[in-house]
């Protein structure tokens, strides 16, 4: 079975837009400003898709492009500006910034009712507590990760799942996330030893470590596990592939999220969903 991200879109676009009908309804429209500093390619599609989605149902979402030769205060004062505007509900920081600017943790300047990212200490911390997200703004591939498997009804009690990767915005979140749905967490980085019998023994693998087609049926044991793939990497002709070795594991798995069409649509999903949590924690 493969994992698709649209249909979870499209059921959980109406429950989106039946949110803000009725915060509209009350004169109230979710608002997102995005900060997108220099012409990054990659970052002007993700940008442009994530406002898309926004706008689809409703709510409203501003790109504040700036551009790469800003400076280190004038960042901080645009990025004060909307912080401080009450009609702003959610804002993020287009990663990466600039490296004249990369040593800036956006996390720590967005306060955490408006961080649709997930990235403040405050959201992190209720998600260290336990949190499943009433009352933090998730991480948004995490998240996405989770609504991904619970709407096609796989379980996370108890289940030995395998993270591949331990980075700050999937990695290690994913890992707290899991074990505050009760699944027994295993995670692996470019250190662990013998990673293949720790994948081997996996009821879900999600890999997050940016190298394409790197996971194959080496990776597997028996248990035919469910396969998440967060990567977003380009194979060796220039297509967009992911961690995972699709063709050559989806007969020994029990499911697999493709790329594209998979985790990458749900992150977006989660931003919009955060947003939406933003506004009426608001209200
Ligand atoms: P990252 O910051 O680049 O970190 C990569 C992680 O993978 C590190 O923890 C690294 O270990 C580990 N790693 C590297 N090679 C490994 C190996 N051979 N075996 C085991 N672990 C290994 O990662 P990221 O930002 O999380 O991104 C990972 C991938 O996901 C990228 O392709 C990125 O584009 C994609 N991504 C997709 C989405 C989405 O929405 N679909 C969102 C975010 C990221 P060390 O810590 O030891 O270096």
């Amino acid at each position: 079975m493969d994992l698709m991200a649209g249909p979870v879109r499209s059921k959980e676009i109406e429950i989106l837009k039946a949110r803000t009908d009725a915060m509209q309804k009350r004169g109230v429209t979710p608002t997102l400003k995005v900060i997108l500093v220099g012409d990054m390619k990659a970052s002007l599609i993700y940008t442009r898709s994530k406002k898309k989605f926004i706008e689809n149902f409703g709510a409203s979402c501003e790109i504040i492009h700036l551009p790469s030769s800003i400076n280190e205060a004038e960042f901080l004062a645009e990025v004060g500006n909307v912080v401080g505007d009450d009609s702003v509900h959610g804002l993020f920081v287009q990663l990466p910034l600039p490296k004249h600017l990369s040593h800036i943790d956006v996390g720590d300047l967005i306060p955490g009712h408006k961080d649709v990212d997930g990235f403040n200490q405050k959201n992190i911390y209720e998600l260290f507590k336990g949190d499943r997200g009433d009352k933090a703004l998730l991480p948004c591939t995490p998240k996405g990760i989770i609504t991904l498997l619970h709407h096609y009804n796989i379980g996370l009690d108890g289940k030995n799942v395998v993270i591949l990767g331990r980075s700050e915005i999937v990695g290690r979140p994913m890992a707290l996330l899991l074990l505050n749905h009760n699944a027994t967490v295993t995670v692996c980085h470019s250190k662990t030893q013998n990673i293949k019998a720790i994948t081997g023994n996996a009821d879900i693998i999600i890999s997050a470590i940016g190298r394409a087609k790197f996971l194959d049926r080496s990776f597997l044991g028996d248990k035919k596990p469910v396969i998440v793939d967060v990567g977003i990497n380009h194979d060796d002709a220039g297509k967009l592939c992911g961690d995972v070795n699709y063709d050559d594991v989806k007969d020994l798995c029990s499911a697999i999220s493709p790329v594209p069409g998979g985790v990458g649509p749900m992150t977006i999903l989660s931003l919009a969903q955060n947003l939406l949590q933003a506004t009426e924690m608001s209200l």
